[in-house]
């Protein structure tokens, strides 16, 4: 009776539903677990070959098997299809079940389904299981049996549901000693696979990394609602990549937020803190019963919305993505996106604004860049930002709000310390000028060494103009 547990969206040891039940069941019925990790050439083919996410999964990977072995055991690491791949090993090690979490993303729920049905035909059980968000599905609904498409009555029941015994982590270790005790056979390598093993993320991987973070954070969390919103300040928890990644246990982030919330001092941040967590929760949601949404507008009305295309779509459009829009904070932006992997939350929504409603370009045009740059990538999180910001989106802003990208600036970064870091042709500006600098005095400009058009350009578009237009082109939403 061996067990094989398929890692995929967690990639860590301990806290892991299904992890823990495919131990569980080792020790019970008498056999040993396994676990296995499969790179999928589906997946890897539409990534850059420098990709931060594949080494941060290849490190993490190392810190799992790390632990395998510290149990005696070896982790399976394999390149090939998964709906080939896991059947081939379950034979293999003879399992009589495949445990695996849940991951509720469109393809992944199909390429589950066919694995299951393959394992069902060699007569191998297939068991899926929550771990990766604390309410899923259809457990929190409406008083009318239907899924939540505003934030706040769903975090308010999200709360009022939540026991301890949600939050309950799975003791993996009173059961590891189930590990099979075999070797496993060598890994592909990432240059095998085709990338490069060097490109890195600053972020520490795997759930050393995590815990690392995490504590760093900790006595933080008091003060994250007043700082979060300054990309400058070290407000936020950094911890994105690993709750993507499952390296962090997200039951072990909603403890440590409730943890936080008893000590008053702290109540205040741990509560914005965890509300954050609900969002990731609240967006899983809306993807499991609105997979459609994940390309199309959530209100269908915005996708009669007409918009800009063309040379002129594309022109702006690049100018975007390298951060040479002429907008400081906004370039900003978009250069600490492509040089870390990581872009704050305040201008992820400051830079997705621009792109739509200062620019005119489809929202799906940014989210899937963001989508290829983003080391935190998540399809729900990331269509439910988008779609935010394009107000199209359940619980969206409206329409009519337009970020205007010069007072973001001014409010946000009002030292121009994070624009000074990544855009450092600005560096010599004075904190006045420095949100706008074609408003700036001539003068100014020598002073600061700074040609425009030559070191750094001229506002692509006018915001006050881009602001009408934008305003007439969502006036079909209104018919
Ligand atoms: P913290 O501020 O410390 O928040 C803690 C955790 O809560 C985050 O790690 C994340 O898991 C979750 N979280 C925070 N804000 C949100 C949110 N608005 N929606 C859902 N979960 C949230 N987040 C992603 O994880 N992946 C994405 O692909 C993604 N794309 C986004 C695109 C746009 C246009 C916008 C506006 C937001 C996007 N977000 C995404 C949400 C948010 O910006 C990031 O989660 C956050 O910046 C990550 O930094 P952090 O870990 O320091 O977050």
């Amino acid at each position: 009776m061996n067990q094989l547990h398929w890692f995929r969206r967690d990639l860590r040891f301990a806290d892991n539903a299904g992890f823990y039940h495919a131990l569980k069941a080792a020790k019970t019925q008498g056999g040993a677990a396994h676990g296995v990790f499969v790179f999928d050439p589906a997946i890897l083919q539409h990534l850059p070959r420098q990709d931060r996410r594949i080494t941060f999964i290849w490190d993490s990977l190392l810190q799992l098997d790390a632990q395998f072995k510290a149990n005696g055991g070896a982790l399976h690491v394999l390149h090939g299809d998964p709906l080939v791949e896991i059947p081939k090993l379950a034979q293999s090690l003879k399992v009589a079940a495949v445990h695996t979490n849940h991951d509720d993303e469109p393809q992944a729920l199909a390429r589950d389904a066919n694995v299951a049905l393959a394992l069902d035909a060699q007569g191998v059980v297939f068991r899926s299981y929550k771990d990766h968000i604390v309410f899923e599905r259809n457990e929190i609904l409406t008083g009318g049996g239907t899924f939540y498409s505003v934030f706040t009555p769903y975090k308010n029941n999200w709360l009022k549901t939540l026991t301890p015994f949600y939050l309950k982590p799975y003791p993996t270790e009173k059961y590891a000693s189930a590990l099979a005790k075999t070797a496993a056979s060598p890994w592909p390598s990432l240059e095998t696979m085709g990338f490069d093993a060097a490109f890195r993320m600053a972020t520490p991987a795997g759930e050393q990394g995590a815990a690392a973070l995490l504590q760093d954070f900790s006595p933080r969390m008091g003060r994250y609602g007043e700082a979060r919103d300054f990309p400058a300040k070290k407000g936020p928890s950094y911890l994105s990549t690993h709750l993507r990644f499952g390296t962090v246990s997200i039951r072990a982030c909603a403890r440590a937020a409730l943890a936080a919330q008893a000590d008053a001092k702290d109540a205040q941040g741990a509560g914005v803190w965890l509300s954050e967590l609900i969002w990731r929760d609240f967006y899983h949601q809306i993807m499991h019963h609105r997979p459609a949404a994940m390309q199309r507008s959530f209100k269908a009305e915005y996708d009669r919305i007409e918009w800009q295309g063309g040379a002129l779509g594309d022109e702006r459009f690049a100018a975007w993505c390298d951060g040479r829009t002429g907008y400081p904070l906004v370039d900003a932006a978009q250069r600490q996106l492509n040089q870390t992997g990581y872009m704050h939350n305040r201008l992820r929504m400051v830079s997705a604004c621009f792109l739509i409603k200062d620019l005119g370009i489809d929202w799906r045009r940014g989210e899937a860049y963001f989508a290829l740059h983003l080391n935190d990538f998540d399809l729900a999180a990331n269509n439910g930002g988008w779609q935010w910001a394009a107000s199209s989106g359940c619980d969206a802003q409206p329409y009519f709000r337009i970020f205007n990208p010069i007072t973001q600036s001014e409010k946000f970064d009002a030292q121009g310390q994070f624009i000074r870091r990544y855009v450092p042709e600005m560096a010599a500006l004075s904190n006045k000028d420095i949100h706008a600098p074609w408003l700036a005095a001539p003068l100014a400009l020598q002073a600061a060494g700074l040609a425009l058009g030559k070191d750094y350009p001229y506002p692509v578009v006018d915001h006050a103009q881009a602001r009408d237009a934008t305003l007439a082109r969502y006036g079909v939403v209104k018919k």
